[in-house]
């Protein structure tokens, strides 16, 4: 899960980005709006209304246009708000500056659980062998055991999973799973896999050489 955390006041958006890392999310930080519209999609978004550049409802406004992105904006106390007009912006949800981090979380987690359970297919569930994986709750289990993974690491396994047994090349997974904007290495994706055969079993996810790579059940029939 990336999040984009739009603020200009370091003393607000260093502890906030280094508290939802630790939370497991991948976040993006903007200091003003046009870095805000510039970064590209992500599954949610931060909006601090008082920006140095464009104003905040601006902002809103815009990726809203763009985008179905869920919004929650972060306004001073006193700003002058009310939540018809929140919505006509677009956002989804707001915080009232001082905020503690924790209440800040529940409203992240609160607003993403209601955009995943309405977009969330039917078919959410993942199953090989003794390998379960659930995309609604991001819960995945092995043997009878949770296996705690990193978002990309889920992400990635979830893509395999989608086809077990087949084989998928490099490029669609890096394509698929990173995003067609990523110019980094695909050592990345060599780090991914070691870390779930590391976390699962070795012998779950086959390199096909020259090709890419399969997931298969260990214990089912050769
Ligand atoms: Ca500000």
């Amino acid at each position: 899960m990336q999040i984009l955390v739009v603020e200009d006041d370091p003393s607000i958006s260093e502890p906030l980005v280094s508290g939802l890392r630790r939370e497991g999310f991948e976040v993006i930080h903007a200091p003003d709006g046009a870095s805000a519209l510039a970064a590209g999609a992500v599954d949610l978004v931060l909006l601090d209304l008082g920006l140095p550049d464009i104003d905040g409802r601006e902002v809103c406004r815009r990726l809203r246009a763009d985008s179905a992105v869920p919004i929650i904006v972060v306004t001073a106390a006193g700003d002058e708000l009310d939540r018809v007009m929140l919505l006509e912006w677009g956002a989804d949800d707001y915080v009232v500056k001082p905020f503690g981090f924790r209440e800040l979380l529940a409203r992240v987690r609160a607003v993403l659980r209601r955009v995943n359970q309405s977009t969330a297919p039917a078919g959410a569930l993942r199953r090989l062998g003794a390998l379960n994986l659930d995309t609604r709750t991001r819960h995945v289990d092995y043997l009878g055991e949770e296996v705690a993974l990193t978002p990309k690491e889920f992400d990635l396994l979830a893509f395999l999973l989608d086809d077990a047994e087949a084989v998928v090349t490099r490029d669609e997974i890096m394509r698929s799973v990173w995003d067609e904007h990523w110019w980094g290495s695909t050592k990345t994706l060599d780090v991914h896999i070691a870390s779930l055969r590391k976390k699962l079993a070795p012998e779950l996810i086959e390199t096909v050489r020259g090709v890419g790579f399969r997931v298969v059940d260990p214990a089912g029939p050769k």
